[in-house]
């Protein structure tokens, strides 16, 4: 788990940044492309709840406004609080499919567990772009 301390590291100072006045629920994620860097992301949170953005989208769409894809990413976490691990969403999960390799590494973290899988695990028989 080593080399994704500094990955998770990232996570959880992304939690600081997390909008959330409704669930109060914070939520960090962290994207590492192959150059070497990490770029944050956290739930971001509307009075429309439907509106709300989780903390892995807001880190993925990110990353790709930047001009990464998806054989430039090397690894992402995303982290929570309380003991229990968080996995994302279900529309998070699709758009992980779309965003992310199926072997990406995502690391998920919460007090002092870790589990590290991958969107073919969380998501097997996924709907993309070769149903269509
Ligand atoms: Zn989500």
């Amino acid at each position: 788990m080593e080399k994704y301390t500094e990955l998770l590291k990232n996570a959880y100072e992304a939690m600081d940044n997390a909008y959330a006045p409704y669930s109060n629920f914070h939520v960090g994620a962290c994207v590492k492309t192959k150059d070497g860097k990490y770029h944050k992301g956290a739930n971001i949170e509307n009075a429309s709840y439907g509106l709300t953005n989780c903390a892995e989208r807001s880190a993925l769409f990110h990353v790709y406004s930047l001009g990464y894809r998806q054989d430039d990413i090397e690894c992402m976490a995303i982290v929570g609080q309380g003991n229990t691990l968080i996995t994302p969403c279900g529309a998070c999960r699709q758009v992980l499919v779309e965003l992310l390799k199926r072997d990406t590494p995502i690391v998920l973290g919460t007090g002092e567990k870790v589990l590290v899988t991958n969107i073919e695990e969380l998501m097997p028989m996924a709907f993309t772009s070769d149903d269509l």
